[in-house]
């Protein structure tokens, strides 16, 4: 579905991204796990445009490709960044627009598309997360857990073809976490393809086709999660495990 080859990013002399190589199949679930600042976060506003990398090629199932090693144009960079939903650990909502709103601006000021089926997609998907009854609420009126669910249902308005989660629950209350982990599983079950930052060991095991653990920027360890979270063949792995759990 996507291949990701030699992906390579440094801030200054900082190497956050050191030529990670990574496939993602239709429909899989991937979870990256490993600690702060190893480059996790980076990785996924890569596969999204919002960071760019200095080398690396992203190669689609439709044969869209970008090589960053090359000039990258602007037109796709907004290719590139329509192909993914992201969903952000601080939910990035706009605080003086409803749910609703928050929902349909990005196909109606972004894509331009026409407001009564935007309004209508909108609507259903905020049904989908459970917040038929919240629309018209600001997000200071809302829970921690009603705001992130709006953050997904805002990254699924655009219709991208998968989904990237930054540690979607870490911000939250832990009574929180529950209904924001039932949307994303009812995600899974729907067969959408997503990658999925997070510490939550437990879910990742429930939830992921794939479990990846990075550290320094490199891909340490992957493998089917009972396997990378269970039995880890590398030492560093086990210790984090260790001492996340
Ligand atoms: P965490 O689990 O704490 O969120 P992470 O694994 O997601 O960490 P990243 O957020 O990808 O890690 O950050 C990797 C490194 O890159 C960190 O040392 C961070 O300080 C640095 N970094 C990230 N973004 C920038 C930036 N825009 N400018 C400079 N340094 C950055």
């Amino acid at each position: 579905f996507l291949s990701v080859k030699g992906l390579t990013k440094a801030f200054g002399e900082l190497q956050v991204l050191n030529s990670i190589d990574l496939t993602i199949d239709e429909g899989n679930i991937i979870t990256i796990i490993g600690p702060s600042g190893s480059g996790k976060t980076t990785l996924l506003r890569c596969l999204n445009a919002l960071e760019i990398p200095d080398q690396g090629v992203l190669s689609f199932h439709d044969g869209f490709e970008v090589n960053f090693g090359q000039k990258v144009s602007k037109k796709q960079l907004s290719k590139l960044s329509r192909k993914a939903g992201m969903v952000f650990q601080s939910y990035n909502l706009f605080p003086h627009k409803t749910a609703l709103e928050n929902v349909t601006e990005g196909p109606l000021i972004v894509q331009k598309r026409k407001r009564d089926e935007v309004l209508q997609l909108a609507k259903s998907i905020l049904n989908k997360v459970g917040l038929g009854d919240k629309m018209d609420l600001y997000p200071h009126q809302l829970s921690g857990g009603q705001q992130q669910r709006v953050g997904i249902a805002r990254a699924l308005a655009i219709e991208p073809e998968l989904m990237l989660f930054d540690e979607p629950t870490s911000a939250l209350d832990p009574e929180l976490v529950g209904d924001v982990l039932q949307v994303i599983k009812d995600l899974a079950n729907e067969g959408w393809t997503m990658v999925i930052v997070t510490h939550e060991l437990k879910f990742a095991e429930q939830v992921s086709d794939t479990v990846i653990f990075m550290d320094h920027g490199q891909i340490v360890e992957q493998g089917h999660p009972s396997q990378v979270l269970k039995s880890p063949t590398q030492e560093r792995t086990s210790k984090f495990i260790k001492r996340v759990i």
